[in-house]
């Protein structure tokens, strides 16, 4: 599940991005309004992380401009202003929580959680399978079933693998892998891919599956048994 948090006191955006991505999620940053905004109608957000006193455009602004344009993901507002008057105004305009700074990075994860389970009820399942493998997105480890091995897989193998057994025996392409896995994130350099999946194939091998990540030249890749 993908995340924005839009926040200018860089930090503070990058304390909560790692918290964050240890809990699993996919997280992008903005650091002013106009950004934040722009990245927010983009709609591949399940959860926003949105700041009010921001600069360029603050956070009640973009709040009103997301729910007229329709965007459906929860919104956890955070303000430095204990004033009841904001927090008033946040939930008035739609608003699905409130935190005050400065808080524990635990609240925020917990209310995040909380947020993200409402809007997904049944659909967050510990336990992913596809043919022998069986991945736990909670502790990140991955099983062949068949040898009862298991493994660790680390963060970007993690996402890698957990889209692949979500689109099983599916094509998937390269571009389609950079959007989910690695998002808004610039760092990435595209034969990076090569190198993580080659990673995960080994994994995927040493545990003793049969499940392969296979190339489909010139459309990207597959997940097959
Ligand atoms: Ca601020």
């Amino acid at each position: 599940m993908r995340i924005l948090i839009v926040e200018d006191e860089y930090s503070l955006a990058d304390v909560i991005a790692t918290k964050l991505k240890e809990e699993k999620y996919e997280v992008d940053i903005s650091t002013d309004g106009e950004d934040g905004l722009f990245n927010a109608l983009s709609n591949i957000y399940d959860l926003i992380i949105l700041d009010i006193m921001l600069p360029k455009k603050n956070g009640l602004e973009i709040l009103n401009e997301l729910k007229e344009n329709n965007i459906l993901a929860k919104v956890i507002m955070l303000t430095a202003k204990a004033g009841l008057d904001d927090k008033l105004k946040s939930f008035d305009t739609g608003a699905d929580d409130y935190l005050t700074k400065p808080f524990h990075i635990e609240e925020l994860v917990a209310r995040v959680n909380v947020q993200l389970r409402k809007k997904f009820k049944n659909k967050i399942k510990d336990i992913i399978e596809y043919g022998d493998l069986s991945l736990n997105i909670r502790t990140s480890s991955l099983t062949c079933i068949n040898t009862n091995e298991s493994i660790n897989v680390p963060y970007r193998e993690f996402m890698l693998l957990e889209y692949f057994m979500n689109n099983k025996e599916t094509i998937i392409s390269r571009e389609q892998i950079y959007d989910k896995v690695w998002g808004l994130d610039n760092d990435f350099e595209s034969n990076n891919l090569e190198a993580y999946l080659s990673f995960l194939r080994k994994k995927i091998k040493i545990i003793g599956s049969k499940v392969n990540i296979k190339a489909v030249r010139g459309l990207g890749y597959r997940m097959e048994i």
